[in-house]
């Protein structure tokens, strides 16, 4: 008997191998997993109780009411109108991202190196061809025009559809594109009509509140993605939004509906109620944004120092809660502990101190590179979330776990 082969993702698997070793007693420093440590708003969690009762089936897009104010929501939040009709409502981003790939027939899906773990096997599954476009440490991990333009010249796409994703505020690095990195990437995707999955999931997460979203720039081919997981804090209550172009030729429109309808039918009612909560972009939820930043950038700033100090090469976050560790200066002494590629490192790491970190290879990187993610989130988000008015001043205490792990980390390298 046949069957497909798919590989368990990357962090899924890393969640539940730290999880043992911690059942077994030891002490493990949970960098590995990007989970929110913040608990949605309480008004949220609220609707959400109040709605347990809430047992039907919605539209497969999602009830309206709740479109309509994800549709003003991003509308305020990122500048760019944005009606109703063009929202998607789904359980998570991660259904909507695929279906998305799957709405697509034949195309070539350009996927920079690194990207979160997702995105390749996704455009695979769907059975498409996936060209990776590197990036540097130098380069700040951010694809280059003439990289992408090289990329999609040298692969000749013939009759197949162009499709690039693109996250920022990034995972795993941590980075954004500032608006003239963007205006000189859409040079090239509009001279190739390149479709774009804009994944702005880390969007309202961006450490200064200054995201720019590409369907801004380039309204015409951008689908962007989003969702309650990282900005409210509500991973595992599976709610993801899409928005699409406001010309989406309706035939992607229907091929997403269609494939939403075979699939997961629609997200659970009692979510889409909460969302609605959530969705109010009010005094009370600009302030939970604005608290959630201001801690990240304090303790994202906290880890990057310690990992500077410890030798190791990083570039300062500016949004989301991940970290790029480029352990290259350390290579001599990794290939005197026999220690060969990325995933040798972070199993070692593992178990000899505890820390666990994701290899860069799970993000696209060459095996060789040395590179790991670290996700700053081994903290107590509710305590540091009273706390935010005078975080910086706190910030050794509430990361202090994580910055045990660090020093365990330096130890280790030394
Ligand atoms: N996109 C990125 C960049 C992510 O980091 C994640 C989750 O880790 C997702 C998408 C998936 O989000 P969801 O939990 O809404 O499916």
């Amino acid at each position: 008997m046949a069957f497909l082969k798919v590989a368990k993702s990357g962090t899924l698997s890393l969640n539940e191998k730290s999880r043992a070793l911690a059942d077994a007693g030891r002490k493990v420093y949970r960098f590995g997993f990007g989970e929110s440590p913040f608990p949605p708003p309480r008004r949220v969690q609220a609707a959400l109780r109040s709605a347990a009762h809430r047992t039907d089936y919605t539209a497969v897009a999602g009830m309206p009411v709740l479109r309509e104010k994800v549709a003003a929501f991003h509308h305020e939040a990122d500048g760019y109108p944005i009606e109703p009709r063009q929202v998607l409502i789904a359980p998570g981003t991660k259904p909507l991202l695929y279906n998305v790939m799957r709405a697509f027939q034949r195309a070539v899906v350009y996927v920079p190196a690194p990207a979160w773990v997702s995105y390749e096997p996704q455009a695979r599954l769907a059975g498409h061809q996936v060209v990776r476009i590197p990036t540097t440490f130098e380069g700040r991990w951010r694809v280059k025009p003439v990289d992408l333009e090289r990329a999609i010249l040298r692969q000749g796409a013939g009759d197949r559809q162009k499709l690039m994703v693109l996250n920022y505020p990034g995972n795993p690095d941590g980075l954004t594109y500032s608006y003239e990195e963007l205006q000189a990437l859409t040079a090239v995707l509009r001279r190739h009509g390149v479709w774009v999955i804009a994944d702005e999931i880390y969007a309202l997460l961006d450490h200064r509140g200054r995201h720019v979203s590409l369907a801004r720039l380039y309204p015409e081919r951008t689908i962007v993605t989003t969702g309650l997981s990282k900005w409210c804090g509500a991973g595992g209550w599976r709610l993801g939004t899409l928005i699409l172009p406001p010309d989406a030729p309706s035939a992607l429109h229907d091929a997403l509906i269609g494939l939403g309808s075979e699939t997961y039918s629609c997200a659970p009612a009692p979510i889409q109620v909460a969302a609605q909560s959530a969705y109010e972009l009010d005094a009370e939820l600009h302030d939970f944004l604005a608290a959630q930043r201001r801690i990240l950038r304090a303790i994202g700033s906290a880890v990057h120092r310690a990992l500077v100090e410890a030798g190791i090469r990083a570039h300062a976050p500016q949004g989301g809660f991940y970290l790029l560790l480029d352990f290259s200066p350390f290579s001599k002494l990794l290939a005197e502990r026999g220690i060969r590629s990325d995933s040798q490192l972070c199993d070692r790491l593992l178990a000899d101190t505890g820390v666990a970190l994701l290899p860069g290879e799970a993000f696209g990187m060459p095996a060789g590179s040395f590179t790991a993610r670290l996700a700053y989130v081994d903290f107590d988000g509710a305590a540091a979330l009273r706390d935010a008015e005078r975080i910086e001043a706190t910030v050794i205490e509430h990361a202090a776990k994580m910055l045990e792990g660090l020093a365990a980390l330096r130890e280790w390298l030394s």
